[in-house]
């Protein structure tokens, strides 16, 4: 359920959330860290894509480190939810 409430000071942005999905690939995040990134991606489709599309990667390369995904991918990635991001505040 959406409650229509800005961002609660716990809950990290997409920039973050990016900038986790590698760490939350290869369980180098803590339980904490896990906990509030999984929770963004219940509640963010692009996130959520985003993550599909970076394990898609990971299975293709049979690994992947830091250096393969930025910043390039990142860059296209904060690029698209630029536009999501501008294209929601149309509504
Ligand atoms: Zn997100």
């Amino acid at each position: 359920m959406r409650l229509g409430l800005p961002l609660r000071r716990r809950d990290i942005v997409c920039q973050q959330a990016v900038e986790l999905v590698t760490d939350y690939l290869e369980n180098a995040l803590s339980a904490a860290g896990r906990r509030r990134f999984e929770r963004h991606l219940a509640d963010c489709p692009h996130c959520t894509e985003y993550l599909a599309q970076m394990r898609a990667t990971i299975e293709l390369a049979g690994q992947v480190t830091a250096d393969d995904l930025t910043p390039q991918m990142q860059d296209e990635f904060i690029a698209l939810y630029r536009q999501w991001q501008a294209a929601s505040e149309g509504d």
